[in-house]
């Protein structure tokens, strides 16, 4: 992909939003809403009635870059399907833990995590899995005990299928499962795409975001074809978007020629509060419930429910 060289100026997305179209007449071309993606932004409808899932849909999030708001994402996205009455199960995959301390867990007091369940026969789901604090979500959580798994699950037999295998029980027991992936393209991200049915890419609206989502999307094609047939791309999400920068919506205008509908209508503006809510260690949907924030998890939650959970 080439570099992100300045193009011409798109006009400015607030002249492109027009005054609320009278009734009477059909709503012409130019007054269709143009959503932050510079996409016409569509009625994402609201969630059907609660019906219990058989299965779990398993959904990664996954980008090998750092701060791009993956955990940030797993966090308030499962709060906002938890507040629709969804079943929800966050597994922190990521050895630095943020997923855990971010829902207020200390790291140190942790006695079972992940890699007790990962590499200790005799530890069940029931045994590491905690309630997060926010009804109908519960959490699998992690600390750096996880790094050794990386090394040790060298040695196994089905050794990508490890994290698939010890999720099995939980399949029946939740509507959806959200990974936090660790900032890489290693062992564990290659296990959470095999235990997964969908992917979300969350991106940063900011120049060379585009680096490396090639090389995501090979590794995602490759663990497709090798190892789990049904894994799909659900959606990319753009975050920290600055509306108000030419290169955020630059940023956003190059995703969707690159990824087309697979980009949620949905994107994720920047704003502290997701910090403050950290240290908290809440979801914003919970400790801004009616901040901007909050609001667009909530969307991104219908535009999920929408997109692969329901019907
Ligand atoms: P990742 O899991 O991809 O490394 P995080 O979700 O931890 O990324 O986000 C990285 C940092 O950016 C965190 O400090 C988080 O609070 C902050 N952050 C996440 N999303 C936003 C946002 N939309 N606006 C501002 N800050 C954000
Ligand atoms: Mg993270």
């Amino acid at each position: 992909m080439p570099p992100l060289v300045s193009p011409p100026s798109p006009p400015e997305v607030e002249n492109r939003v027009t005054e609320p179209v009278p009734f009477d007449r059909a709503v012409t071309a130019a007054e269709v809403e143009i959503g932050p993606t510079g996409r016409p932004m569509p009625v994402i409808p609201e969630p059907q009635p609660y019906v219990r899932r058989e299965r779990a849909r398993v959904i990664s999030l996954c980008n090998q870059k750092g701060g791009v708001g993956k955990t940030t994402t797993t966090i308030n996205l499962g709060a906002a399907l938890a507040e629709y009455g969804r079943k929800v199960l966050l597994v922190d995959f990521d050895p630095q833990g943020s997923l855990s301390v971010g829902l207020g867990l200390n790291p140190h007091e942790i006695d079972l995590t992940v890699y007790n369940l990962l590499m200790q026969r005799e530890v069940g789901l029931e045994d590491v899995i905690v309630p997060s604090g926010v009804p109908g979500m519960d959490l699998l959580p992690s600390n750096i005990d996880l790094s050794a798994a990386e090394v040790q699950l060298v040695h196994e037999v089905a050794r990508e299928q490890t994290l698939q295998r010890v999720l099995g029980p939980a399949i029946e027991q939740y509507d959806v499962i959200l990974i936090d992936c660790q900032p890489s393209l290693g062992l564990l991200t290659v296990n959470a795409l095999t235990a997964s049915d969908g992917v979300i890419v969350p991106l940063e609206c900011e120049y060379f975001a585009l680096r490396g989502v090639a090389l995501l999307k090979t590794t995602i094609d490759k663990v497709q074809e090798r190892l789990n047939p049904k894994l799909v791309v659900d959606g990319v999400l753009g975050t920290m978007f600055d509306g108000r920068t030419l290169h955020s919506r630059e940023v956003m205008d190059r995703l969707v020629q690159a990824w087309g509908d697979t980009v949620f209508h949905t994107v994720i503006r920047r704003t502290v509060k997701f910090s403050d809510s950290t240290v908290v260690g809440e979801p914003i949907t919970t400790y801004a419930s009616s901040s901007a924030g909050a609001d667009a998890y909530r969307q991104l939650a219908r535009e999920v429910l929408d997109r692969c959970l329901d019907g």
